[in-house]
């Protein structure tokens, strides 16, 4: 940092004349530099970390870097107007953003401030954007069940409430679609959603808040959006503004699922910060403290003990990979973190299957414990039957004769593949999803074409809401299927697929 002969003497001078009144001249600073969001001030010698200033026009930012003779801030909006010699003041707060019930259905930035036209947000409640994630003392394990409503997830890659589980995939591969759908199968589970988009297209925004709205999924749905448009500083904080807000209803008992859309773009804009910070660069240019930014960020997701009101926080966070390089650095680092990952494939998704999931390299390390009894009833041998099925099919590329058993494990894999495809923003029930795995693994579909197992689902589902709601009611609340409730469903089905076969 090179100051000009003159800044010194001003410098000097103010000094000088503000000797007796110190403590003006700790809490007022003086801009020395300013540029690309960044501001280089001097004269706060009190300041803490992280603590919000604010400049003579308004403009507020956040000190990051405490240096021996000035303090590097980072703008928190665009500060057009500041000039070199302006005045900073320290506000001696550290950054906090409003929480509260008020927020749902609303639509801010990482701030708190209304994006949506609605007019302002009070909410009388504050919390940091920074807090250290509760310890091992007050959590327990994750045991009850966050279901996605994708089949294809809920039986192989369980998701509990309090696990961090990430969505991973190149672009274009349906990893928001994913993240969408477990927000509106939080309908009627009295789970808080919040939506964090960060470096997205307004235009997508504008897009996702639409659909949530069509699918009456805002009631209970918070979006905290830090736009392409937006300073690299609101990407950075957008993040932490979500899970400070998740917050205020973990420790209230609720149970939030948190969506982190995505954090690649998120890492970049850290990583920009860092750089004008002229903090030294590490592997891809990255910051250092990379790997600390989103392990206490994902940190903050928690199941909590019954003592501390048995709340929990459920994240999902989201990471793009380039051409399926998951052994990069950002990728890398927030798969360690997590409790698991959801691979989405390009080549699967430009194929038809849909959600994209590659199931051999996606896994669910805690949520197994949490999964209904009667969902690993029915998918309990899924992975399996589907890695052979994989297996046999590149086998059968050399042409060579089948025996019938395996054609018989063919046709049935093909069909296994088909039943987890799902069509967008249709996510079921559990008792839904085990009927349709039921009759699939019993081989009750056997003889059937493969491109009629779509209509036979949706047929079947119809027929069991219709005709044997009690026997689903039964499912939903029994939650395992006992020797009674299986021969139930075998009868049921049985006749329904003669019927539908005719
Ligand atoms: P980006 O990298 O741009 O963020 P993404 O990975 O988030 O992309 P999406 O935007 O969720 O992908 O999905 C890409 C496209 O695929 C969208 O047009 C979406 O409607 C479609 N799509 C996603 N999932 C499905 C599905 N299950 N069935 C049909 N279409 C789908
Ligand atoms: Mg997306």
């Amino acid at each position: 940092m090179k100051l000009k002969a003159s800044e010194i003497s001003k410098i000097i001078e103010e000094q000088i004349e503000n000797f007796d009144s110190q403590i003006t001249v700790q809490e007022e600073g003086t801009i020395l530099s300013i540029g690309d969001g960044i501001v280089r001030a001097y004269g706060l010698d009190g300041i803490m970390a992280g603590e919000l200033v604010r400049f003579e026009d308004g403009t507020s930012g956040m000190a990051l870097n405490l240096e021996e003779d000035n303090v590097g801030i980072v703008l928190l909006d665009k500060g057009e107007n500041l000039r070199e010699g302006d005045s900073v003041t320290c506000t001696g707060k550290i950054l906090e953003v409003p929480a509260g019930q008020e927020l749902l259905g609303r639509v801010v930035n990482p701030l708190g401030k209304e994006l949506d036209g609605k007019g302002a947000i009070e909410t009388g409640t504050y919390r940091r954007l920074e807090m250290i994630a509760p310890g091992i003392v007050h959590r327990e394990t994750v045991s009850e069940p966050l279901l996605t409503g994708l089949k294809a997830i809920d039986s192989m890659v369980p998701i509990g409430r309090g696990q961090r589980e990430l969505i991973i995939g190149d672009r274009q591969t349906g990893k928001t679609a994913v993240a969408l759908d477990a927000i509106i199968a939080q309908k009627d589970t009295d789970t808080i959603c919040i939506y964090v988009a960060i470096g997205q297209k307004n235009s997508t925004i504008a897009q996702v808040t639409q659909k949530l709205a069509e699918e009456g999924a805002m009631d209970y749905t918070l979006l905290v959006v830090a736009s392409a448009s937006d300073t690299a500083s609101l990407q950075y904080i957008a993040p932490f503004a979500g899970v400070a807000m998740a917050e205020q209803f973990l420790y209230e008992g609720k149970s939030v699922l948190i969506i982190y859309d995505d954090l690649s773009k998120q890492a970049v804009a850290y990583r920009e910060l860092s750089l004008l910070l002229r903090r030294p660069p590490g592997r891809e240019a990255y910051p250092g403290d990379i790997f600390y930014l989103h392990s206490r960020l994902l940190e903050r997701a928690c199941k909590l003990s019954k003592q501390q009101g048995s709340g929990s926080i459920t994240a999902l966070p989201i990471i793009e990979t380039q051409a399926g390089d998951i052994s990069a650095y950002i990728p890398t680092n927030v798969i360690s973190i997590t409790d698991g990952q959801i691979f989405l494939e390009t080549e699967l998704f430009n194929s038809g299957v849909r959600p994209a999931i590659n199931v051999g390299t996606s896994v669910s390390r805690v949520g197994g414990a949490a999964q209904d009894k009667a969902m690993k009833q029915v998918a309990g041998t899924l992975r399996l039957d589907l890695a052979q099925y994989r297996e046999k099919v590149a086998f059968m590329q050399f042409g060579s004769d089948l025996d019938e058993v395996t054609q018989k494990q063919l046709s049935r894999g093909s069909k296994l593949v088909e039943i987890l495809k799902q069509k967008q923003y249709a996510p079921m029930k559990m008792e839904e999803q085990v009927i349709a795995l039921f009759a699939i693994t019993k081989g009750f579909a056997d003889d059937l074409a493969l491109d009629r197992i779509g209509q036979y689902e949706q047929e079947l589902l119809a027929h069991m809401k219709s005709q044997e709601s009690a026997l689903l009611q039964q499912i939903a609340e029994e939650r395992a299927l006992s020797d009674s409730i299986i021969a139930n469903l075998d009868k049921v089905i049985t006749s329904f697929t003669t019927q539908f076969n005719s």
